[in-house]
Parts: C-alpha cells; structure tokens; sequence
C-alpha cells in the first residue's frame, strides 16, 4: 500500500516522562509489543533533537486511526511529567526537539507541500500531543515563535506597570 499524497504531518508525544530519554529502539519494542509490525512512527525526536528514522515515508504508518493512509508520523519523545502523572498530557518538548521540528517539518513540506501541519488530538480523540499543534506552527511560519520560553516580566516591571494602570472613575 502506498502512502501518498502525504496530507498530514501528524506530530506526537510519546507519553513517557521527561526525564526518560528514550529513543526509536524504544518505541519500536513498545510497537512490536503492541502487534505492528514496525515502529508506527515516521520519524522520532529525543530529547536532545536527534532525529530518528522510523519506518520509511513511503510505508503507511501506524499512528492515527483512520488516518494513516497519507500521513507522516512525527513523534517527539516526552508528553508527560512526574508531577501530573501518566493521565496529563503536556507540551514539555526541549528547545532542542522544538528546533528539531520546525527543520523536520520545513524539510517534510517542501516534498509534500499540500500537506497540513496537524497534531494527533486534531485528528482522534487523544490528548496527544499535548498542545495546540495549528496555532503553533502558524506562529512558526509568521517567524513570531520562539524556540526558547518566554521569559518572565521581571518583578520591578510588573509593578510599575499596575501602578500606571490605575483606572479613574
Ligand atoms: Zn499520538
């Protein structure tokens, strides 16, 4: 079975906690342990942004039901964070596996331009990957993400500034 068009790029978690750094060896047991016949993935981000190939893009993967056909797997590990548990998905990805998309990604685009920059909650009834991938890339494409957090407004300008806002009747 043939795998194009490609009309998604599917981007995942792996719901393993931040702290394990695990890899496409990983998934892949995890996978077969499952019934696939390979790792279900495309392609695989650690933690430090090494890119990993999965299964080949011309192979239909195994990550999305109903949507396999015609879609590339991405899949950063990490999604899940000690304190929240193994039910919460959150977007924990390191600047490294930030960067790390946005270059898989742009590369994947320009093979496959019409295809659209999803995550897998867009497409089923997941958490996954635990942020709103459409608004994301939209911010990556218009140059206004950043791959470093936002930093704090220090404490001196918080207070300056509530002090200007002050609403008169
Ligand atoms: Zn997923």
């Amino acid at each position: 079975m043939t795998n194009a068009p490609v009309r998604y790029i599917v981007l995942h978690y792996s719901a393993s906690y931040a702290d394990l750094d695990l890899g496409v060896e990983d998934i892949r047991r995890m996978h077969l342990d499952r019934g696939f016949s390979d790792v279900g993935y495309h392609y695989i981000i650690k933690r430090d942004g090494t890119v990993q190939k999965g299964r080949a893009d011309s192979i239909v993967g195994a990550h999305v039901a109903g949507h396999n056909t015609g879609s590339l797997g991405i899949c950063c590990i990490g999604g899940l964070e000690r304190a929240t548990g193994p039910n919460v998905g959150v977007d924990n990805r390191t600047d490294a596996q930030k960067a790390a998309t946005i270059r898989l990604v742009r590369d994947l685009l320009a093979t496959h331009p019409g295809a659209q920059v999803v995550g897998h909650r867009d497409l089923g009834p997941t958490q996954c990957p635990g942020f709103d991938v459409r608004s994301w890339w939209a911010s990556v494409d218009t140059g206004s993400a950043s791959t470093v957090t936002t930093p704090e407004i220090p404490p001196t300008i918080r207070r300056s500034s509530r002090g200007q806002h002050v609403m008169t009747a």
